[in-house]
Parts: structure tokens; C-alpha cells; sequence
């Protein structure tokens, strides 16, 4: 016996086919398969709900920064905890339109359990003075939530079991745009190893998925709401601008396009 399928390709156009029920049954289950590893996928990336159809695109709910915190917990996900002295989450609006990823918790943050309140930061704040906005109007957070020792660059899987969190602090803020600082956190974001020589002062979309083989290369399924238009601009980070002072013109240039960006 043979199996008729209409496959029907967004509306547009309709393929019809047959098969064997067996060819039938193989092919379904390759789609489930598929379906499933893309879920795991999604779940891993801290997505736990879909909305129900793209016709009725609800928003997919988002925890609170709240939630994500408690969820955080006493965070043991990877090896940091053993040498963090506390936990940097972030902190400023949680309803801010610009928002700030730096790489990870220095001494300082380390010590205060608060983002960017070292040498770097008081530079970062004035930063932000320059286009006259204060540090509470912003969220800052960093890639990673605990400091690594001695400062080092923070490692793939340090990166990899913090990535869930931040990609839901970004769902609960919804910012209009977030500037990357330093190569670490503009790499992440971005998914990307060009340098940030080559990145900084450029928009770029956000895109919190990479899985070419079922997104292709630069695609957002349509249905996972909640990070449409979301940009990214890299610049470099104030603790690369306190060794190299020459560099802080291009910042300057950089915040500049961001504020533009916020009134517009
Ligand atoms: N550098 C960062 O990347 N983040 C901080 O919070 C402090 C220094």
C-alpha cells in the first residue's frame, strides 16, 4: 500500500508524493527524531516553552531576573565555584533599553558580588556619562558570573554552562541594544572568533541560536519570539582602554552611534 503526502511549504506551494507505508514510517520517524534533538538543543540554550503555533506568535514566557537568579542558585556548574569568593549576576533597569556584557568578575566584583565596581568600571561609569547616561538606567551583567582565578581568560565550558543564564537575562530585559565589551564578550555573543579589532563599532543582530544544520547560518526561527531586532555593538573593554588610552577615541566614537541609535 502507498501513502499520499502534501507537503505544504508555508502556504505558498504544495508537493505531493507517495511512498510505501514503510518509507512512510522511516520518514516520520526521522522527523520526531529531528524535532527532539532540536528541543534538547533548545532547552540546553535555557528555552523551556514554545509559544503554541506561528500563527498565534504568543511571547514565550520569560522568567523574571528574579527567577533566573534563584535558578542560578548556589551555582556549581562549573569549576569557578570552587575558587569565587560570590556570585556577579548583574544589576541596573530591568527594563533597560541599552545593555552591557562585559567579560567576567574581577577582584573587586568578586569581593562587592557587583559588576564593573573596580578601576575598569569607574571607567565604564564614566563612559556612560559621556552620552549622558547614568549606570542605573543601563543593565550590566558579564558573559561569566564568577571570577576566574587570578583573573585568567574565561574558558569554553565556564562559558558554555553560563551561556543559558545570560541568554535569559537578555529574554527578561529585552534591551533595544547591547554593547559587547572586549573580545570575549563580543565573540560570544556574536559566535564568532573574528577579532575584535574587525567587530567593534558595527550593529550586528543578535542571534541566540547557532545550529547551521537546522537554522542555516544567521536565522532566528520565527517563532522563537522575544529577541527580534535586538542589536549587538561591540567596542573595546575599559580594562583594555586603561592599558591603551589611545584607544578611547574609538569608544567614544562607538557610544556615540549607541546613543544615536537610543533616541532613534
Ligand atoms: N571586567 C569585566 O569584564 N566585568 C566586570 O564586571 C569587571 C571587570
Amino acid at each position: 500500500m502507498n501513502v499520499e503526502v502534501i507537503l505544504d511549504k508555508e502556504g505558498l506551494s504544495s508537493y505531493y508524493f507517495s511512498m510505501t507505508v514503510r518509507q512512510y514510517d522511516r520518514l516520520v520517524q526521522e522527523i520526531i527524531s529531528d524535532v527532539q534533538s532540536y528541543l534538547e538543543y533548545l532547552k540546553e540554550m535555557g528555552i523551556s516553552a514554545l509559544p503554541v503555533s506561528e500563527d498565534n506568535p504568543r511571547r514565550v514566557s520569560s522568567p523574571t531576573l528574579e527567577e533566573i537568579r534563584a535558578e542560578l542558585g548556589d551555582c556549581q556548574r562549573c569549576k569557578l565555584h570552587q575558587t569565587r569568593h560570590t556570585l556577579v549576576f548583574g544589576e541596573g533597569n530591568k527594563k533597560a533599553k541599552f545593555m552591557i556584557i562585559g567579560e567576567g568578575p574581577g577582584y573587586e566584583e568578586d569581593v562587592q558580588g557587583k559588576p564593573f565596581v573596580g578601576r575598569a568600571g569607574q571607567l565604564l561609569t564614566n563612559i556612560l556619562q559621556s552620552i549622558h547616561l547614568q549606570r542605573e538606567a543601563v543593565y550590566i551583567t558579564n558573559i561569566i558570573k564568577c571570577r576566574p582565578p587570578q583573573n585568567r581568560n574565561p574558558e569554553p565550558d565556564e562559558i558554555r554552562s553560563c551561556y543559558p543564564f545570560l541568554f535569559k537575562q537578555i529574554h527578561a530585559i529585552q534591551p533595544r541594544i547591547i554593547c559587547a565589551l572586549g573580545t570575549f564578550a563580543a565573540q560570544t555573543l556574536l559566535k564568532t572568533d573574528v577579532k575584535i579589532t574587525s567587530l567593534r563599532g558595527k550593529f550586528y543582530e543578535f542571534n541566540p541560536l547557532e545550529n547551521p544544520t537546522i537554522h542555516g547560518v544567521g536565522r532566528t526561527p520565527s517563532f522563537l519570539t522575544g529577541f527580534e531586532g535586538i542589536k549587538v555593538i561591540p567596542t573595546y573593554h575599559p580594562a583594555y582602554l586603561l592599558r591603551n588610552p589611545e584607544r578611547k577615541r574609538e569608544v567614544w566614537e562607538d557610544m556615540k552611534q549607541i546613543a544615536k541609535y537610543l533616541v532613534g
